[in-house]
């Protein structure tokens, strides 16, 4: 198949990108850099089935025909989103949009890429795909829920009222190689200032939970999805759920560092809890996590490792 990835610069959608051209397919690459990074794609420079276009699907553009779109377009960790706020309810609405005009005019296949943050701080939990959330729709966060929403609103719209075969994946936190270690979330955040020796900085005091999956796990979901009939909202995520002080203990246990909690003030509106019910995913897709957060740290480790010793962690991506 000819495949269309936005944010393909970035964590993920370098991370789907690869798996694509291992199988075989031909990969346009898309991003605007506002986050992504291209040193996530360096080593495919050469690739004969690869094309990289610095692009914002904000603007139109016409890649020609595909067979299927994965828009994983959009700043995505929360520093990043409220740095981006106006681009980011932008990339979630028009560019949503754009994306599903060349998945309509192809004919194509499409996943978007959601979020638990659909769930807002849940009342319900763990979350299932039927709970609509208690989203803050004017809360410093809602620059991404609410795009994210909006643009689960519109997939549903090109699939209801042009047929477009649409797909879409809640995605929980998820960690791993190319998580960029200045993009300032949780795992990006302990396991550099671990490796550092700094104090581990906990925002509020470290009793909220977070369910991490790890990323070889996420793309194999994503996959699977893509390839279903299913065109409701999917969860993929690891339903092991951590407080972010015991994620701060993995941490140090891992990177086998001396480093002291700092606590911080938390962020406005910061959920309190976060678990994926993830009964659908293992019905519909035969799909569960594998790597439960040890592991897939020890598995990090000398990728950030890698960083410290590049000196690249104190620059945004
Ligand atoms: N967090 C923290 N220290 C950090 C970064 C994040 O304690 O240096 C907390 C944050 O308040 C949240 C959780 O870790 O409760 C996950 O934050 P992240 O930014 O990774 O993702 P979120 O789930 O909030 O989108």
């Amino acid at each position: 198949m000819h495949i269309l990835v936005t944010g393909a610069a970035g964590f993920l959608g370098s991370h789907l990108t690869d798996r694509l051209l291992n199988e075989g397919h031909s990969v346009l690459g898309a991003d605007n850099l506002s986050t992504g990074n291209l040193e996530n794609l360096a080593h495919l420079a050469d690739h004969p089935r690869f094309k990289f276009e610095e692009l914002d699907i904000c603007t139109s553009f016409d890649p020609g025909p595909v067979d299927y779109v994965f828009n994983l377009a959009s700043p995505a960790s929360p520093p990043e989103y409220l740095r981006l706020g106006i681009e980011t309810l932008h990339v979630g609405s028009i560019g949503v949009e754009h994306t599903l005009e060349i998945a309509a005019r192809s004919n194509a296949g499409y996943l978007h890429a959601s979020t638990s943050e659909c769930y807002g701080d849940p009342h319900v939990h763990p979350q299932n795909e039927s709970y609509w959330g208690n989203v803050n729709p004017i809360g410093p966060r809602s620059v991404y829920d609410e795009s994210k929403r909006f643009g689960e609103a519109m997939v549903m719209a090109y699939h209801r009222y042009h047929g477009v075969n649409t797909h879409m994946v809640r995605i929980f936190n998820t960690y791993g190689p190319r998580l960029h270690p200045g993009d300032g979330r949780v795992i990006s955040n302990f396991m550099m200032q671990a490796l550092r020796g700094e104090p581990l900085t906990v925002y509020g005091d470290g009793r909220q939970t977070r369910s991490f999956c790890y990323v070889d796990d996420l793309i194999e979901g994503i996959v699977r999805l893509a390839q279903s009939s299913e065109h409701l909202p999917v969860n993929i995520g690891n339903p092991g759920e951590f407080t972010i002080l015991e994620c701060a203990q993995t941490v140090l246990e891992v990177t086998g560092s001396k480093s002291e909690l700092r606590f911080v003030d938390l962020p406005v509106d910061d959920p309190a809890r976060r678990r994926p019910d993830i009964t659908k995913a293992r019905t519909l897709l035969e799909w569960e996590p594998r790597i439960q957060l040890r592991e897939g740290l020890e598995k990090s480790l000398s990728y950030f490792r890698g960083k410290l010793a590049q000196g690249s962690a104190a620059s945004q991506p």
